[in-house]
């Protein structure tokens, strides 16, 4: 595991950050280690972590 790629199942892209894995979870993101605490996520999955957890804070104000 010397290089960083990618963790989510079915992408080789590098990896540009690194997050806690049950987050991306929650932002829809598949893991391909399911055991890993963490997991990296590279360019596009990054973003897509961000609209997803921005999307989640949205809705979380619009509730209350
Ligand atoms: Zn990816």
């Amino acid at each position: 595991m010397a290089e960083d790629k990618c963790g989510v199942a079915g992408c080789d892209e590098v990896a540009v950050r690194s997050y806690a894995r049950e987050a991306c979870e929650q932002a829809g993101l598949k893991p391909e280690n399911e055991n890993a605490r963490r997991m990296r996520l590279c360019k596009e999955h990054n973003k897509q972590f961000k609209k997803a957890t921005k999307t989640d804070r949205k809705l979380e104000t619009l509730g209350r």
